[in-house]
């Protein structure tokens, strides 16, 4: 079922346009969304060739004793969906499973970045996705992580590396359409020649350059963007929207599960009143159940809607605002001639609820429903076999040293912040005794251990995180952006243990215990990131573990999410990670306790 190349249709799609060869499929009478012009047509037809748009008008010399006509009479027509930055592990499904939750919903496109199954099994991890990929209606185009290991080897072990020979030949394979979120900042303001070496492969290779960036605004902000790195999700303010913007980059906005950046940012356009056609709505990590109840890239419409964007312009921050900054715009992000028909029937421009879903010319969703059956593929032994840990965790292991046997101690501990990427480095006083500091329950002073599990030597690093706010039992995850090592939170060692050991024997996945019971768990063995169950079960599991962690006391909005960011040495300010506390805002380790 490969999809057509524009030039190999070319005669069909003319003569179809002409009325000499009868349509596939007419969508008849629609009021059109035309985000070229900006603008709303009423009773258009939409005439389609094979998996292509031949004619958007009047349709009826195109129609044949074998055409399927569709009456759209009264609905909006608009282009399929596109989500221009996500990584699909963090839905904790497969890339199938994904697919199947989000074309009912009208996303017919989203650029995937698999930089998570890249931390774990490297280039193989890639293929997988883009193998996976080749066969489903719902078309993602890959970028080649550029950042794996997302940080120094000195910050954290991961289970791969893409170095720059690897990256420059995997940006030439079928499906690639650019470079990853340059996540190394620093690096490309150092002009580290091994970062820049990734860049400038891909942009000889005619491939867009993806970013990702909290530095200064000022010189540091220029010579990314000099570095001929195009866009940026990671702004939190509209000052910081608007200053990449003006530097000639695509402003990303940000709506995930765990990071809610659009009412702030999206200000640029209601509130600064600047040109949109660089903004773009994305979603970059999505939680199972947020996209079966909330949904995806419909949910980014809503909530730009609702803050006040004119729909028309939401709908082109999805669909020809990214086509084009992918230089793919010939083949998707508008209804128009000779692009894939990829085609939302929307009642309304408020709701964003798609009553059909057109994709490759084919009705592939209807009132919310699938009307395919998509098979996810086998996966290899070794895609299911990444927990590799040298022996089981036991209780001693889970005990934070002090460098002082008894009395007052200094701790340097993670601060996670409700719905944000961003963690604060806090200093608190504490006590040691018998040469160890506890967590405190009382202060919300939990302890947290994150142990190497690529088979690289078990190696585990320890220290304090307060926000989470329970007070007793564990939890455990081998969903830790972005090396995914086994990161575990608790207060008893002996559970905390247990929590490490219910994932591992699993192949990886997260768990909740409490008195050495384990609560709830989610197996996810696929690079110990994903499931390779239907998404509504892994949405069904992934709630009764954030429960099961609720009932121990947590009162975060998407605590998981939280806990995957624990050890994400690359993004402010202080971080956990298999080889201990990283300061990540000069990118250096640091003690866990100090003498007071
Ligand atoms: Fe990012
Ligand atoms: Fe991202
Ligand atoms: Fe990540």
């Amino acid at each position: 079922m490969a999809r057509s190349r524009l030039w190999e249709v070319l005669s069909d799609l003319v003569d179809t346009a002409m009325g000499r060869k009868k349509a596939d499929l007419v969508l008849r009478g629609g009021n059109l969304v035309n985000v070229f012009a900006g603008e709303v047509l009423e009773g258009l037809d939409v005439a389609v060739s094979g998996d292509r748009i031949a004619l958007v008008g009047d349709a009826s010399r195109a129609v044949g004793p074998e055409t399927v006509v569709v009456d759209v009479s009264g609905s909006y027509l608009a282009p399929g969906f596109v989500d221009a930055h996500v990584h699909v592990e963090s839905s904790m499904v497969t890339l199938t499973q994904f697919a199947r939750a989000v074309l009912p919903r009208g996303t017919t496109a989203a650029f995937i970045d698999p930089h998570e199954i890249a931390n774990v099994l490297g280039e193989r991890g890639v293929r997988l996705m883009l193998e996976e990929a080749r066969d489903l209606p719902l078309k993602a185009y890959v970028a080649v992580p550029s950042c794996v290991p997302a940080s120094s080897p000195d910050l954290e072990t991961s289970g791969a590396s893409l170095g720059p020979a690897e990256v420059a030949e995997m940006l030439g394979w079928e499906g690639v359409a650019a470079l990853g979120e340059v996540m190394n900042y620093p690096g490309v303001l150092a002009a580290d020649p091994g970062v820049l070496e990734k860049v400038a492969a891909a942009l000889r290779a005619g491939k867009v350059v993806e970013g990702h960036y909290l530095g200064d605004l000022g010189a540091g902000l220029q010579a990314y963007a000099a570095a001929g790195i195009s866009s940026c999700h990671e702004s939190t303010t509209a000052e910081e929207g608007l200053a990449k913007l003006r530097a000639g980059m695509y402003l990303m906005v940000r709506e995930g599960s765990a990071w809610r950046d659009l009412s702030e940012v999206i200000r640029v356009v209601t509130e600064l009143g600047v040109d949109p056609r660089r903004v773009v709505l994305v979603s970059d990590d999505r939680h199972p159940g947020d996209l079966l109840s909330q949904g995806h890239v419909d949910h980014l419409l809503r909530r730009a809607v609702e803050e006040g964007v004119d729909p028309i312009r939401a709908i082109q921050m999805v669909t020809l605002n990214p086509a084009e900054h992918f230089r793919v715009d010939g083949d998707i992000g508008a209804v128009a001639p000779g692009r894939i028909a990829d085609v939302v029937v929307l009642p309304d421009l408020r709701g964003f609820r798609p009553s059909l879903v057109v994709a490759d010319g084919r009705v592939v969703a209807r009132e919310g429903r699938l009307l395919e059956d998509l098979r996810p593929p086998e996966y290899p032994a070794w895609a299911r076999d990444t927990v590799r840990l040298p022996r089981g965790p036991e209780p001693g292991d889970f005990r934070i040293p002090s460098p002082v046997e008894e009395g007052p101690v200094r701790l340097h501990v993670v601060g996670v912040v409700e719905a944000s990427a961003l963690t604060r480095h806090l200093v608190l006083e504490a006590e040691a005794s018998g040469g160890e500091v506890r967590p405190d329950p009382e202060r919300d002073l939990a302890a947290a251990a994150v142990i190497e599990r690529h088979g690289r030597g078990g190696g585990m690093g320890l220290g304090f995180v307060t926000g989470f706010g329970f007070s007793r039992g564990a939890v455990a995850s081998t969903v830790a952006h972005d090396s995914h090592n086994l990161v575990v939170v608790g207060y008893d060692p002996a559970d905390m243990a247990a929590a490490a050991g219910a994932v591992a024997e699993v192949g990886g996945g997260q768990a909740v215990v409490d008195s050495g019971r384990v609560l709830a768990r989610v197996a996810l063995p696929i690079a110990g990131l994903m499931s390779d169950r239907p998404v509504e079960e892994v949405a069904r599991e992934a709630e009764r573990l954030e429960e099961a962690w609720r009932s121990l006391g947590c009162s975060l909005v998407s605590p998981f999410m939280t806990l995957s960011l624990l050890a994400l040495s690359v993004i402010p300010e202080l971080r956990v990670t298999d080889r201990g506390v990283v300061d990540a805002v000069n990118f250096r380790p640091i003690p866990a306790v100090e003498p007071a």
